[in-house]
């Protein structure tokens, strides 16, 4: 069996925090949280006081300045538990690390920390009503007024949406000029004219706030540009691949667990006097999941190591998202029917597998954006069409 090479002794103590972390903060109240639509605040800071948020932040910005693979224990972890509710992988991985590559010294000084602390929740918003694969055509609009810009429009979809105190936020500044009349803006929310709108309610991920977002005469400093005027639309391109890394990752770690309790529940449960494990059928198919698992995995740590010595291209993190997001979604619905009637029930993970995978072939990019940039790169200069960005 190929063994995973990429962690030291180090991350796994770090790894059996995390767990514990999970058992003790998470685990007993998860069910509760789904109910509530949210997670705590308190949540937030107790992650942050055992450091499970933004790892590689550096000391200088309240961090630990610690290694990718740090962030990697967390989002696995997490991802294994099948607690969904939590937002630390868009926190984490996003927003503190557009701010930590593309924030002024005064913003990171300002977010970083509390961040870190778990003092102040990170969101993500760039989806509007009306533009999520294609971006460019966002609405929200911000317009200068002498030192200030003033925002107004509506956003939807945002994760930590009901939590967040810090919000990257994708905005307008000159409607003429396509992708480069995207500007970023990193807002606090406690400025007047941001409204928070409805916690929606979904399919899955019950736990997760994610919600609309209105901005009517937010007035924000020009000190608050994330960036350049102008170039929003390339920050969020360079910081994709990176998005779509953390959603293979997650999706690998969700395969490996729900393909590990499969075997287990089916070579306890009973029917025409064998197990359901002794059928060849559910012999045949986890093997054939398992495997698939396992290649998904090999190509996912290789992407990793690419990232880590900052080699990991467009292309590769497109890969690894499309397949790997397929491959979550293949494994919690052919595993979820090894279970029966009682895989249909919620008290059982799987079924909470199964509701919550379904969103990783649609957001940070759906598959067929992802076939759209794998295509596009075959047929490099071949193509008559007007090619799209991302
Ligand atoms: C639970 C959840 C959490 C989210 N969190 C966030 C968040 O934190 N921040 C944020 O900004 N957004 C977030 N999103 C939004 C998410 O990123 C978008 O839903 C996603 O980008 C798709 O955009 P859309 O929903 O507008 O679909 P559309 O763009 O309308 O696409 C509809 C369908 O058309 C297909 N399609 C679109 N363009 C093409 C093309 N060129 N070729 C072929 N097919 C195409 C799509 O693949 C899709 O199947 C979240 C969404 C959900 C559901």
């Amino acid at each position: 069996m190929i063994e995973r090479k990429l962690f030291g002794q180090e991350h796994e103590m770090f790894r059996d925090t995390v767990k514990k972390f999970i058992d003790r903060e998470i685990r007993p109240y998860h069910y509760e949280w789904e109910q509530q639509g949210i997670v705590p605040r308190d949540l937030w800071r107790k992650a942050g006081e055992a450091g499970l948020l933004c790892c590689t932040i550096d000391e200088e910005y309240g961090g630990l300045g610690l290694d990718y693979l740090f962030d990697v224990v967390v989002f696995e972890e997490m991802a294994k538990s099948g607690f969904t509710g939590p937002g630390f992988l868009i926190h984490t991985d996003l927003v503190a690390t557009y701010i930590k590559s593309f924030g002024s010294e005064a913003q990171k000084r300002q977010w970083l920390p509390k961040m870190v602390s778990g003092q102040a929740v990170g969101a993500l918003g760039m989806t509007e009503p009306h533009a999520g694969s294609d971006l460019k055509n966002i609405r929200t609009k911000a317009v200068r007024d002498g030192d200030d810009f003033v925002i107004n429009g509506q956003k939807v979809f945002i994760s930590n949406g009901q939590l967040c105190d810090v919000l990257v936020l994708a905005t307008k500044t000159d409607s003429a000029a396509g992708a480069k009349g995207i500007t970023l803006f990193l807002v606090d929310t406690s400025l007047p004219g941001f409204k928070r709108g409805k916690n929606l309610d979904k399919l899955g991920m019950k736990a997760q706030d994610t919600s609309e977002l209105f901005f009517e005469d937010l007035r924000v400093p020009a000190s608050a540009m994330l960036g350049a005027e102008g170039q929003g639309f390339a920050i969020m391109m360079t910081k994709l691949a990176q998005e779509r890394l953390a959603q293979a990752i997650r999706s690998a770690a969700v395969a490996e667990e729900v393909i590990t309790y499969t075997v287990d529940y089916t070579a306890e449960r009973e029917a025409f006097g064998k197990t359901i494990a002794d059928f060849q059928n559910t012999q045949f198919k986890l093997a054939e999941l398992k495997t698939e698992s396992v290649i998904g995995r090999v190509f996912t740590d290789r992407c990793i190591e690419l990232f880590m010595n900052d080699e990991l291209d467009a292309l590769d993190a497109a890969m690894a998202k499309m397949w790997l997001s397929n491959l979550h979604c293949k494994v919690v619905d052919e595993c979820l029917q090894l279970f029966g009637g009682w895989g249909y029930m919620w008290e059982y993970p799987i079924a909470r597998a199964y509701a919550d995978a379904r969103i990783v072939k649609i957001a940070g990019g759906s598959i067929e954006i992802m076939k759209y940039l794998i295509g596009r790169n075959l047929f490099e200069g071949k193509l008559k069409a007007r090619q799209l960005a991302q």
